[in-house]
């Protein structure tokens, strides 16, 4: 049994990742220079890109979670729950929400709207995927983005299918046979 074995391609090798996420920093340290930034990352998915986006930060910045869970087979109501709030208090800090990717929008519209009801200075988004063609809430629009990818179900680097593939050093979409089995 090797999971990469059940890859049909690579679409984002772990160079590439590592390289954006370099440029990203960069753009962060600039933008956040003076103002020590939470990095709220949702669990489980965002884990490897915060983990890789951070060694590039060289402004202070600290580190905190969120659970939010969508109710994908009832995908159209858009129904998202947290299960975990984030342990530091943000009023008045600067937030960042990493998130792993971005499709209809959903999950982040709710969590946006629980962090802005704690009164942050700021809040924007950082997302290392984006597939913007399936929106269903049009006005979000993250900030900084790593990848827009094609409307193709994407594992790895955090992404899963069925909470497999999470540890692969790069995005890639998997072979029909593994949806079917
Ligand atoms: P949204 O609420 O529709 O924007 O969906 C966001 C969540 O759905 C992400 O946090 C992922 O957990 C999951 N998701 C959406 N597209 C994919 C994908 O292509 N691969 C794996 N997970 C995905
Ligand atoms: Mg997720």
């Amino acid at each position: 049994m090797n999971i990469h074995n059940d890859i049909k391609k690579i679409l984002i090798s772990n160079e590439q990742i590592e390289a954006r996420c370099k440029e990203l920093g960069e753009i962060l340290n600039k933008d956040y220079d003076n103002k020590n930034p939470v990095l709220l990352s949702l669990l489980r998915g965002s884990i490897p890109f915060v983990a890789t986006l951070s060694k590039y930060l060289t402004i202070p910045v600290e580190f905190d979670y969120m659970r939010a869970s969508s109710y994908r087979g009832t995908a159209s109501t858009g129904n998202v729950a947290i299960s975990l709030m984030p342990a530091t208090n943000l009023l008045n800090r600067h937030v960042i929400i990493v998130e792993d990717i971005i499709d209809t929008g959903s999950t982040l519209s709710t969590v946006s709207q629980v962090i802005e009801d704690l009164h942050p200075a700021s809040l924007e988004i950082i997302t290392l995927l984006d597939k913007p063609y399936m929106r269903k809430v049009k006005n979000l629009i993250p900030k900084y983005v790593g990848f827009t990818v094609p409307n193709e179900f994407v594992v790895g680097f955090g992404l899963d299918y069925d909470e497999a593939y999470r540890q692969l050093p790069y995005v890639g979409v998997l072979k029909e046979e593994i949806y079917k089995k």
